[in-house]
């Protein structure tokens, strides 16, 4: 319990605001600042005020809680360290102007940590040596640095924000996967004690390396990643999601040009030809770092997914419109039939079951309706290339997928040996041998998925808590201060509750009820005792759910031991 005593609204730190923040664009960042959880220190960068830091230490103690649950053992690392280590990694020239360096007085260059792959391992390399010391896992919760291109939304994308990280070292794939599968696992119970709506989903590695990697998404419309999930329990990030993508075919038969003078695009196409979207083939120019010219051909209906291009056709670029007409490409009419000398086509791979494509002639003004790949052209290359679609099939049950978007607030990935080699950490396996220690990297984000549940929690008087991370987890509403009746009994109901372990917070500020109310509501209480004159006099107080917005008179002999009760099983619900 992060309260044992309770606290005095009168003698608390908690300037609430009525005004948003100029700055503010979404609900979790409006209402953090307003609730008097936290201020702005510059871009990116904020402090926390003590409603908002007793919030943040019950989310941190979840975390911790389901780290040492499954066995990982919490530690501190520095934040300040040297370039070296980045060097050794590589990672000072990869991760660009995200890192933040700096030097000392002696000119020794150093770098915030952006996260602690680098220092973890050259903490073990040399300590840690037997395959009969593994696995070993541990953790720590710290703030982390990063020079986001674009710091927003408050706490979703900060530049100093906290992270809990946890790191694991292994002697065999069977090891590595029990512990991904463990703190996969741990996840989820954080996600269900947060009381979030998440998805755990497939997604890219991105800049840490690796394969094997899953991202808890909690879904919300600001989230800036999306998501493509279906019933069956499929769900990946839509950078990543083989959907299915079932492309429509206009006509069968010979290959027919056809007159289109149009604005060269797709939807264009498809009205003059009235034809939906999906029956078209969306054509785009591109160019490799060597030099080697391609056309990507994806359904007309979809995006392509440039993530996935990148990985693909690693630095690609698209053709500029001068580099397209010095290249003999025709913008708007081009096609897989007829390109010039030496220009690739490459697919997307939901085209190769369509026989027949609608696509540009090569020739303005003209497009082709069943184009037939095998027949009247090749492709050199088929790659999963389009983004996921509301409608695209499920890649694992077949039925249609659907997109929401989330909030990442966790990533657990299998790094394999990508830092113990590069780094030098190895250990004696079991047949004497020296190995490279495979290792696993887990992020949370600790500020993030605090701003996560306020995304998810909240109404239009302010923040919603679940009791597992709400600042206190009663408020006691005195409303006429300086009552004979009314002040002592506000304060023994909130002494007893104290006394029943329950955090308590007692508004004892002389302020109207009007004001008490509202700032009940913003900082969001998850229960509400209200103190009046005319209810004390018939033996009764308020109880109110914040949440649900019932209000329930109380006798007074009753009140403690029911909201007792009602804490008891909101406690349940979130453990
Ligand atoms: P993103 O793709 O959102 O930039 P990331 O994949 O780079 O995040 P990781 O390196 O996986 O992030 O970091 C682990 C966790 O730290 C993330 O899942 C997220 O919850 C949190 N996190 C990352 N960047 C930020 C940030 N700028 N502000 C707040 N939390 C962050
Ligand atoms: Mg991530």
């Amino acid at each position: 319990m992060s309260t044992t005593h309770l606290l005095r609204m009168s003698q608390f730190y908690a300037p609430t605001l009525k005004e948003d923040p100029v700055d503010a664009e979404i609900a979790s960042h409006r209402l953090l600042i307003r609730a008097a959880m936290m201020r702005k220190v510059a871009s990116g960068i904020y402090s926390f005020l003590p409603l908002g830091f007793l919030a943040l230490k019950k989310l941190e103690q979840i975390v911790r809680e389901e780290m040492c649950a499954i066995g990982s053992q919490e530690m501190q690392m520095s934040i300040i360290q040297p370039a070296d280590l980045w060097h050794e990694s590589g990672r000072w020239d990869d991760y660009g102007p995200e890192l933040f360096r700096l030097n000392d007085r002696h000119e020794n260059t150093f770098a915030l940590a952006p996260t602690h792959e680098e220092l973890i391992t050259s903490l073990i390399r040399n300590e840690l040596r037997s395959y009969k010391e593994l696995p070993k896992s541990l953790f720590h919760i710290t703030n982390k640095y990063r020079d986001e291109i674009r710091p927003r939304f408050g706490l979703l994308r900060g530049r100093e924000f906290i992270m809990k990280d946890a790191y694991d070292f292994h002697a065999s794939k069977e090891s590595l996967q029990q512990g991904y599968d463990d703190m996969a696992n741990a996840y989820g119970r954080i996600c269900e004690r947060l009381g979030l709506t998440y998805y755990p989903v497939e997604a890219d590695s991105g800049q840490i390396g690796g394969k094997v990697t899953t991202e808890f998404m909690a879904l919300a419309d600001v989230g800036e990643a999306e998501l493509a999930y279906c019933g069956c329990g499929y769900a990946a990030n839509t950078e990543v999601a083989q959907a299915n993508i079932q492309p429509q075919v206009f006509k069968a038969g010979e290959l027919e040009k056809l007159h289109t003078p149009i604005e060269g695009s797709i939807a264009a196409l498809a009205e003059f030809l009235g034809i939906p979207t999906k029956a078209t083939v969306k054509a785009l120019a591109i160019k490799e770092p060597s030099g080697a010219l391609s056309v990507l051909f994806i359904p007309g209906d979809h995006e392509l997914g440039e993530l996935k291009a990148d990985k693909a056709l690693p630095g690609f670029d698209f053709l500029t419109d001068e580099e397209m007409q010095d290249s003999g490409l025709v913008k708007g009419f081009m096609g897989p039939v007829g390109l010039p000398q030496g220009v690739r086509v490459i697919a997307d791979v939901s085209l190769k079951d369509t026989a027949h494509w609608v696509t540009g002639a090569n020739e303005p003004d003209y497009h082709f309706a069943a184009a037939a790949p095998g027949r009247d052209f090749d492709v050199d290359l088929w790659l999963d290339l389009a983004t996921a679609q509301p409608g695209d099939l499920c890649p694992t049950c077949g039925k249609p997928l659907q997109l929401a978007r989330g909030i990442e607030v966790g990533q657990v990935f299998q790094l394999g040996t990508k830092y113990s080699e590069s780094m030098g950490a190895s250990f004696m396996a079991e047949d004497g041998s020296e190995k490279p220690f495979l290792m696993g990297c887990y992020g949370w984000g600790v500020t993030r998925s605090l701003a996560a549940v306020v995304e998810q929690y909240n109404d239009e008087n302010g923040i919603i808590w679940p009791i597992s991370v709400a600042p206190a987890e009663v408020a006691v509403l005195p409303l006429a201060l300086g009552d004979e009746l009314v002040e002592p009994a506000s304060l023994r109901i909130a002494q007893e509750l104290i006394a029943a372990g329950i955090e308590t917070v007692i508004d004892d500020r002389d302020e109207r009820a009007g004001v008490k109310f509202n700032d009940a509501d913003l900082i969001g209480w998850p229960y509400q005792i209200v103190v009046g004159k005319r209810g004390l006099e018939a033996g009764e107080v308020e109880l109110k759910d914040r949440r649900s917005g019932q209000k329930q008179q109380i006798p007074l002999t009753e009140i403690v031991s029911q909201v007792r009760a009602v804490v008891e099983d909101a406690r349940q619900a979130y453990r």
